[in-house]
Formats: C-alpha cells, sequence, structure tokens
C-alpha cells in the first residue's frame, strides 16, 4: 500500500472515528463487497479499501478529507453495482465509495425523494400501494445513480422521456465537500449537466423524481424464430414512424444465442413488449405478440405490476459473471437494423463454443415522443434533438463464462460493432449518439454528446470542482478531462 493512500485511509478514520471502512484484511466482508458487482471486470479489480458511508454527512466528509489527497489517491463511486463498463464504479489500488447503505424512500409533493444507496424495485414497491409509477431501471436490482445520470430508458420512456429528463432534484455533494441542491430554481446549470454527465461533478446522495398515477400494464415477452425477424423489424419500424405511434408501448427486439436452448446450433428471437395499460392484448403490440411461429410454452405476456415486470427483466441480476456491453444507434431504417442482424449473427460463429456464452443483438427505440419529453422537462445534454427521431439504440450484450475467452469475446463484439457502424454510415443512418450505459470503454459516451454539450458539461464541472477532483481523482466512466 502506497503511503499516500495510507494516510487518506488514516484521515478518514480520524475525521470519522466509527466509519464503515472495509480492507481486505477483513477477508470476508471485503469479498463479498468486492464480488457482488454484475460484472467480473470490476470484481477484479481491488481496491485498498471499500468505504460505506451511513449519511450524506459521511459523503461530505469524505470528500472534505480527500481533498489534499488529490493527484496521489484515487475514489471510485459505487450504487448497485450493475453498470458492465470495467472501473467505471471500481478502483484499483484505490478507495471505493460504496452507496448501498445510504436508504430511504418518501413522497414530498408528488416527487419520490430517493436515497442513491437505494434499488428501483424497493422504490416501486414502495410506490405500488399509492397507485403511482416512475420512471426507473426495468430491473429491480438495478442502481439509481448510474441511470438517472446517464440517460436511463425506463418501461415509460416512449410516454415519459429518459430517466434523467424526470430528475426534478439532485441533492450533490460537490468537490468543496458541500451538500448543494441542483434543480429549475437552484444551480440549474449543474441540474442540466447531470441529466446526462455522470459522475463527473460530485457524488449524489439523493435523487426526486416526478411521480405519475399509473397502474399495472400488459407486459412479457415472445419467443420466437429467426426467419420472422426482419418483418419484425419492419413492424417495429412502422410503429416507430407511424404519425399516430402510441407513447404506451416500450419495445425491445432481440436476436439472441445461449448455449442453453441452442446447443451450438441456431439463434432464437425475442420481444419484451410493455404496453403501459391495463389492457390486454392492445393493437399496438398486436404485430410483434402474435409473431408466428413462436414457443408459445414460453410466452409470458399478461397483466402485470411494475414490480412484477422489473422482477421479470433481473434474470440478468446475477454477479461476477464475465459481461460486456457496447452499443451504437442508427435511425429506424429497416434495412440498416436487418443487416446488422445478420452482420452480428455471422460475427457470432467464431464465439459459440464459448463456455456458458449468452449473448443478444438487441435494438431499443427511442420514439420522437420520447425525444420531444427531453425540452418539455428542462433539458438534459444527451445531444438529441426530436428532428433526428425516431432513433434506434443496437446493444451488444454479451455474458460467458470464463476469463480465459475475454479477449476473444471482446474481439467478436468490435468486429461485429464495427460492421454494424460502417453498413449504418454507408447508407447514411448512423447516428452519433453513444449510450453510456452500454458503452464499453473504448467508446466516448460523453463526446458523443456534441461538441456544443461537452463544452457546457466543462464550464459546469470548472463552476463546480475548480481544481477538477472529479475528473481526475474519480476517473471511472467517461471524463470530460479538462
Ligand atoms: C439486469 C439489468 C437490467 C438493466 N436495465 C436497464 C434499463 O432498464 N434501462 C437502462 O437504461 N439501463 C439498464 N441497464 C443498465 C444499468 O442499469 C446501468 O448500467 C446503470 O448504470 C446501473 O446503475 P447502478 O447505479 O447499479 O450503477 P453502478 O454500476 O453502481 O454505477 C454506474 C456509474 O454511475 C456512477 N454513479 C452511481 N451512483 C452515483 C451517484 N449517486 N453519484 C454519482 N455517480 C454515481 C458510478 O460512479 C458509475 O460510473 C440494466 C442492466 C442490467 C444488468
Amino acid at each position: 500500500m502506497s503511503t499516500k493512500i495510507s494516510q487518506a485511509i488514516s484521515a478518514l478514520r480520524q475525521t470519522l472515528p466509527h466509519a464503515h471502512l472495509v480492507t481486505p484484511e477483513a477477508a470476508e466482508e471485503y469479498q463479498s463487497l468486492n464480488n457482488s458487482y454484475l460484472s467480473g471486470f470490476e470484481s477484479d479489480l481491488t481496491p485498498t479499501c471499500i468505504f460505506l458511508p451511513q449519511s450524506k454527512k459521511e459523503v461530505a466528509a469524505f470528500v472534505k478529507t480527500i481533498q489534499p489527497f488529490v493527484g496521489d489517491v484515487q475514489f471510485a463511486i459505487r450504487a448497485a453495482g450493475r453498470q458492465p463498463l470495467p472501473g467505471c464504479a471500481n478502483i484499483q489500488d484505490g478507495i471505493t465509495v460504496d452507496l448501498r447503505s445510504l436508504k430511504g424512500i418518501d413522497i414530498q409533493d408528488g416527487h419520490v425523494q430517493i436515497a442513491a444507496g437505494e434499488l428501483w424495485g424497493s422504490v416501486y414497491e414502495y410506490l405500488e400501494p399509492h397507485g403511482l409509477g416512475v420512471t426507473g431501471g426495468k430491473s429491480t436490482t438495478c442502481g439509481i445513480g448510474g441511470l438517472a445520470t446517464q440517460g436511463g430508458l425506463s418501461f415509460y420512456s416512449t410516454r415519459e422521456g429518459f430517466i434523467c429528463d424526470n430528475v426534478v432534484n439532485f441533492e450533490v455533494v460537490v468537490a468543496s465537500g458541500e451538500i448543494i441542491n441542483a434543480n429549475a430554481e437552484e444551480n440549474s446549470d449543474l441540474w442540466v449537466a447531470l441529466r446526462g454527465g455522470g459522475n463527473n461533478f460530485g457524488i449524489v446522495t439523493r435523487f426526486d423524481l416526478r411521480t405519475f398515477k399509473q397502474g399495472p400494464m400488459y407486459a412479457g415477452m415472445v419467443w420466437y424464430y429467426k426467419p420472422s425477424f426482419p418483418d419484425q423489424i419492419a413492424a417495429l419500424v412502422k410503429e416507430l414512424t407511424s404519425p399516430d405511434a402510441s407513447v404506451e408501448t416500450h419495445l425491445m427486439l432481440s436476436i439472441a444465442y445461449a448455449q442453453v436452448f441452442s446447443n451450438g446450433n441456431d439463434v432464437i428471437c425475442l420481444n419484451q413488449l410493455y404496453y403501459t395499460q391495463p389492457i390486454e392484448d392492445p393493437p399496438a403490440l398486436a404485430p410483434f405478440t402474435h409473431v408466428q411461429p413462436q414457443r408459445a410454452e414460453m410466452n409470458t405476456m399478461k397483466i402485470q405490476t411494475l414490480v412484477q415486470a422489473a422482477t421479470e427483466q433481473s434474470g440478468a441480476g446475477q454477479s461476477m459473471i464475465r459481461c460486456l456491453y457496447m452499443n451504437v444507434s442508427v435511425k429506424a431504417d429497416i434495412e440498416t437494423l436487418t443487416t446488422g442482424g445478420d452482420i452480428w449473427c455471422e460475427e457470432l460463429e467464431s464465439v459459440k463454443d464459448a463456455a456458458g456464452l449468452m449473448c443478444s443483438y438487441t435494438l431499443q427505440p427511442y420514439a420522437v415522443s420520447l425525444l420531444e419529453s427531453t425540452n418539455a422537462k428542462g433539458g438534459n445534454v444527451l445531444g438529441l434533438d426530436p428532428s433526428s427521431g425516431p432513433i434506434v439504440n443496437v446493444l451488444l450484450l454479451t455474458y460467458w463464462k470464463e476469463k480465459k475467452d475475454d479477449e476473444r469475446i471482446i474481439g467478436f463484439m468490435r468486429r461485429a460493432l464495427k460492421r454494424i457502424e460502417q453498413n449504418a454510415d454507408a447508407r447514411g443512418q448512423l447516428v452519433p449518439y453513444i449510450y453510456w450505459n452500454y458503452a464499453f470503454s473504448d467508446q466516448d459516451a460523453l463526446r458523443s454528446y456534441g461538441k456544443e454539450n461537452v463544452q457546457k458539461l466543462q464550464e459546469v464541472s470548472k463552476k463546480y470542482d475548480p481544481n477538477g477532483m472529479f475528473q481526475t481523482a474519480c476517473p471511472g466512466g467517461f471524463k470530460l478531462c479538462i
């Protein structure tokens, strides 16, 4: 351990004598905390110390105490550890600030106040008896911070916008150690910057989000075969480009491969479908639910509560698996999306034998109505204009079992992504936006927001963090690097 980091830890112990600091000497607790990331790429990193603040005051004390060590000591901010980007929420030989003990959910003036250590599942359980919904993660196990500061797609996004667009107030510890609020009236430049700017400005301790009246929804999964995929893409593009497209749908179309299903042979297709009203078999979903032939015994479409729908999505809620995401955004164009799927299937052949392989080519649309919500709700920094919509985000998601396959899986994903990008570009359908939550280390999501937004973010950073603490001492994620 370097002298500087041991001095920083001693300083923390002095400032906060009861601080919950976990070092590798407490082997069992340390292992359990460090192994609780979704991705093994995060758990591969071994921080010198894991700090679990018990209150926002302890977060503020941490930031103040660490100030003199900036340049010598680095830290990471972790919520639920569900983002697979290596090093975004953990740090080698530094201090990981694990927010899981910051608990509390309350409703005030129609807004739900959520402490940074909560999970979306707990928020939904809290809101359900009140007949309320909120734009949050589609899985109960996801944390608040990654989604609410980096965009965030929810079941309700077509109607309500990005998750970050629905944050009415961030309570945040900035570089000075001060706890401030960022909302439409106070520190509004920081409020907008945090709507997409990630962990570049401080540690958010509480998120206040707009709620809305919400009952159960018609939701579930439909499994079918590859020959029907082009027609499903055509139906998706038709719905997205229709002048009276429904704002109640959230549609995800995938080609997937899993050894457990496919046994080395063929891919299978999956529609994850949500109609956010309690209407059985609504016409807007019919083209996707009625696809034939389908694996009828695996069809899960039914009326579900928000908690149930988000629980169904938590299947991938395990920890410490090898797991990576990459993504690209394109216009809603049938040929681009169909050829993209063919490219992915071709490249998949080279890794089908990797142990425990489970992967997908997943299409998640950003309807025009979603993009229109941004300005109506105060703006964000993602750089997406309704006039460029509808957009489809193409997510390449891969899970596998053994570290020895890392390089060839990364190679497969990079090759597929590059060819999909080139294909979209050649057709004039490429959109520069990269979704932060699904980006890999060499995909600079922040710069994909465009020069003007990056400049705006740099100005906010200089104002609230003049010495660039969150640029240099907190390197995880995508940085402004002023
Ligand atoms: C099963 C599953 C379902 C998913 N569903 C969705 C979905 O519905 N929609 C979607 O858009 N994405 C989804 N994702 C992606 C995932 O939710 C994101 O990657 C998200 O960032 C994870 O959030 P987290 O808070 O757990 O992040 P972590 O991995 O803990 O952190 C992610 C980043 O956010 C920063 N951060 C976290 N909290 C704070 C804070 N309080 N202050 C400052 N910075 C902070 C961290 O420093 C880190 O850089 C899903 C992923 C999985 C595995």
